[in-house]
């Protein structure tokens, strides 16, 4: 079980590097990983069992976090309309992001980052995306091609950034400006 005990925060060199793409069919191990991160989002998420084992909510989580440098990360989010979206996304490609540009009210969070920031992060309102998908339910990977909006795409481009090295605290900035320089919050606060 990934407790934040696991988690890896800023300030280590693993948050940093570009990770390898995973061999696909995916090895068994592969498998338990993604099993355990998904594990680490629903317990997060149900407020008994959060606080039983003191973890902080989270909607994502990229291998780096637990100390493994693989293209892969986990989805666990509801998007605006209020559907549930389960992702295990390896080996992502995005190849095509709109102009616009939009970002979370008030700014992301991070289980790796554990200080106050302030601002927001620019994030792309529509991608295309290119990835091998794994299905819990049928144990199969399937490499699928397909668009997000909103939400679920600023989620994925924040753990996408993960697999790069990449941290949400690197491109923040000050929400006033970036109103006025035409980014669109996702939502009215
Ligand atoms: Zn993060």
């Amino acid at each position: 079980m990934i407790l934040m005990k696991n988690i890896i925060r800023e300030g280590n060199d693993i948050l940093r590097k570009e990770s390898s793409d995973v061999k696909i069919p995916l090895s068994n191990e592969d498998k338990t990983t993604i099993l355990e991160m998904l594990g680490y989002l629903f317990n997060s998420q149900n407020d008994a069992k959060a606080k039983e084992l003191g973890l902080r909510p989270g909607v994502g989580l990229a291998a780096p976090q637990i100390g493994i440098n693989k293209k892969i990360f986990t989805i666990l989010a509801n998007d605006l309309e209020g559907k549930t979206w389960l992702l295990a996304v390896i080996n992502p490609n995005i190849i095509k992001k709109s102009k616009e540009i939009v970002y979370l009210p008030g700014g992301e969070g991070c289980l790796s980052v554990d200080r106050e920031t302030c601002g927001i992060t620019p994030r792309h309102k529509q991608i295309t995306v290119e990835a091998d998908l794994y299905n819990v339910q049928t144990g199969k990977t399937e490499h699928k091609k397909f668009s997000l909006n909103d939400y679920i795409a600023i989620v994925f481009q924040h753990e996408y950034d993960h697999l790069f090295g990449t941290l949400f605290v690197d491109t923040i900035m000050d929400e006033d400006k970036a109103k006025k320089s035409g980014m669109k919050p996702l939502w009215e606060e």
